[in-house]
């Protein structure tokens, strides 16, 4: 008998488990893949972390969860500057300075805020969906070559028919900064974010290669409490539907050479490409080695037993797990956390915040 039965072992449910730990409670993770992370978890090769599930780039404004991550792990200077590839043009992002002058050969904030100005006309009223609220925030032309292409490849949707918050996470800003966050901190974990989780799950049973959900009956009794990570609409065998989400397909080839691409991620930003992201791991460490690997990252439809990356949080997404959510709350000794069980677009800092606030309220009391 344990106090806490933990299902998954990514950020929200490693950094829940180490709390609980810490009270005193004891814990026992179970985990289907056949190793801990979740999606931040990376792979090793010929001295290269592989970001199996996506490039996770650390970035948070919160100085409590700067400082709790801290206490596992030093993090690098990595700052976030991706380019975007839009048919062999390359630009800037996050959209400034250097995208506005590449993009129509400006030099001042005030010429490009003019031409902004003038490509922002077409958008009267409140911005709709994402492609109202692209071209009220940048104009046509970088909604047209940098937006609409990358978002509709990414969503698998128009743009006319997403909502808009998507596109407010990227900053736009008239001055010549590359950086692609507005944190104040930000990094790769050294050691790589395996030394993370393994430093949160430290001296706690975790066991590989479990289903919980196929495997409930055996688990029923184990604990008094679960902590539950995984897509709620599993969690109740998709009885009033599955919600929807989009998942990734990657593709990472090894090269002989030192430095393929010369930035840790490049944005396809073109509609041709089939692929919205490359990244090449090595950059994220600052690596010297004389091999590079390099993946390609494509967007992928997604049906219940694929890998599932994003919540798709349109109206009709959002009704469901409402609903979802409902049933959740009657759900007798079982938290529910983390971006499946939550359905939300959730970074890392924010999960961890948010495990961190749940394990807190629990334990206070
Ligand atoms: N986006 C875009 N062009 C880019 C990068 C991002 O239009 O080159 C938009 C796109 O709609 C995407 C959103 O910004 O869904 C958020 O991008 P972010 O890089 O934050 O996505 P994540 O890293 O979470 O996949």
């Amino acid at each position: 008998m344990h106090d806490y039965l933990i299902v998954g072992s990514g950020l929200f449910a490693s950094v829940f488990a180490h709390e609980a730990k810490k009270q005193g409670k004891s814990v026992l993770v179970l985990e289907r893949r056949n190793h801990i992370g979740g999606n931040v978890y990376c792979e090793e090769k010929e001295g290269i972390r592989i970001h199996k599930y996506g490039a996770h780039i650390f970035h948070t404004d919160y100085k409590d969860v700067w400082d709790y991550v801290n206490q596992f792990v030093d993090f690098n200077n990595y700052v976030n500057s991706p380019i975007a590839n839009y048919n062999g043009e390359l630009y800037n992002l996050p959209f400034n300075m250097n995208t506005f002058s590449k993009m129509w050969g400006v030099a001042t904030p005030a010429e490009a805020a003019a031409i902004i100005d003038e490509q922002r006309k077409v958008i009267t009223g409140k911005p709709k969906n994402l492609e109202e609220q692209a071209i009220s925030l940048v104009g046509t032309d970088i909604y047209t070559k940098l937006i609409k292409g990358y978002t509709e490849k990414q969503w698998g949707r128009s743009c006319v028919d997403l909502p808009a918050f998507i596109i407010q996470r990227l900053p736009v800003r008239y001055t010549f900064d590359n950086n692609y966050f507005n944190d104040r901190y930000q990094g790769i974990p050294i050691g790589g974010y395996n030394k993370l989780v393994n430093a949160l799950l430290d001296g706690i049973e975790v066991r590989l290669g479990v289903d919980y959900n196929l495997q409930r009956k055996e688990y029923q009794e184990i604990a008094e409490t679960v902590v539950y990570t995984g897509a709620i609409d599993a969690y109740f065998d998709y009885c009033l539907g599955p919600l929807e989400y989009r998942s990734l397909r990657f593709e990472t080839e090894r090269m002989e050479e030192e430095n393929h691409q010369g930035v840790a991620v490049m944005n396809y930003t073109d509609w041709e490409t089939p692929y919205t992201r490359s990244i090449e791991h090595k950059h994220f460490d600052f690596g010297k080695q004389s091999v590079t690997y390099v993946t390609k990252e494509y967007p992928a439809d997604w049906k219940p037993g694929d890998e599932a990356y994003y919540p798709v949080n349109d109206d009709k997404n959002q009704k469901l797990y409402a609903r979802y959510a409902e049933l959740a709350k009657k759900e007798k000794n079982v938290i529910f956390g983390g971006r499946l069980a939550e359905y939300k677009y959730y970074d890392m800092d924010d999960v961890i915040k948010r495990a961190l606030d749940v394990s807190r309220d629990i334990f206070r009391r």
